[in-house]
């Protein structure tokens, strides 16, 4: 299926490995130039030019912390017109609430909430003007279904969702689209440091506890980057101008519920 978005400019966040990766893949492989972010320099350049030469598509990389207002600044400088953003960043660290201060919690908020909005706030008006605009946030299966060491992460996230809920409904008459993408367990590093975690806790080795979890899953797997790229392709495509406002969750079907 051609996506029908050869030649637009896609801002894909924290870009140079996991899930990011796997969207600005994706989208270069549709003919979306590409200004993908992260903070370590070399990885970033490394995926930047894998891209290139795969896709043949421009891709300019910017090292910075995306929940910085510098790291957003100079995204923003090097993207220019974004016809499509797909937010993405680290996630908070696992632990026990009680040991979590204000400032912990800020930064979960401050990465997992405030800076998709400011980034948003950045770039809406331009999609409105142009009468296109693709936003995907990448957030988390946490959102649906609680982890219950990553409370950080289910508390910062779902605050997003319910900003997006209602920005989405009141710029979708101008052929702008925001919609989340909720990762289940995707075989990346964060998913890996997760096992070392829970791994820790219980006695267990990491690859034991990552094999327990993929047998748990009624796909029997992970998820991969190529498939959630995929996804996010789909979502900014023209042809998904009528979904809006919508939480995709991608986790193999683990979440139990009939919707
Ligand atoms: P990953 O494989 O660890 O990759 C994270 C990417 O983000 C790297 O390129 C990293 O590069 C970049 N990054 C991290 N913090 C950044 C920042 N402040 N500014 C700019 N770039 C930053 O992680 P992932 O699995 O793709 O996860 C992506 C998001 O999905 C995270 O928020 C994660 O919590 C969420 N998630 C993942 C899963 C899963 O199973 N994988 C499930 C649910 C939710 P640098 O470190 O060089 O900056």
């Amino acid at each position: 299926m051609d996506l029908g978005i050869r030649g637009k400019t896609a801002l894909v966040c924290a870009a140079s490995k996991g899930l990011g990766k796997g969207c600005a893949t994706a989208l270069a492989s549709d003919g979306v130039n590409l200004v993908i972010t992260a903070r370590g320099k070399e990885a970033l350049e490394a995926t930047a030019e894998e891209i290139r030469k795969a896709t043949g598509v421009k891709v300019a990389a910017v090292a910075g912390d995306i929940t910085t207002p510098e790291g957003r600044a100079s995204a923003l400088k090097a993207a220019g017109a974004v016809d499509i953003l797909v937010n993405n960043a680290g996630g908070p660290p696992p632990g026990d609430f009680r040991n979590w201060s204000r400032e912990d919690w800020v930064k979960a908020l401050e990465a997992n909430m405030l800076t998709p909005i400011e980034l948003i706030k950045a770039v809406i008006d331009g999609m409105i003007e142009r009468k296109f605009g693709r936003i995907v946030n990448i957030t988390s299966g946490a959102v649906k279904m609680p982890i219950p060491e990553l409370g950080l992460s289910n508390g910062a996230r779902t605050g997003l969702h319910g900003f997006v809920a209602g920005l989405s409904r009141q710029v979708a008459q101008h052929n702008v689209t925001i919609n989340n993408l909720l990762p289940g367990p995707f075989d990346t590093d964060r998913l890996r440091s997760n096992f070392a975690f829970n791994a820790n806790k219980l006695g267990k080795k990491p690859e034991e506890l990552a094999r327990t979890r993929a047998e748990q899953n009624p796909t029997k797997r992970f998820g991969t980057i190529d498939e959630f790229g995929a996804a996010c392709a789909f979502l900014a495509s023209v042809h998904a101008g009528y979904i809006t406002g919508q939480s995709l969750l991608m986790d193999g079907g683990a979440y139990p519920g009939t919707f």
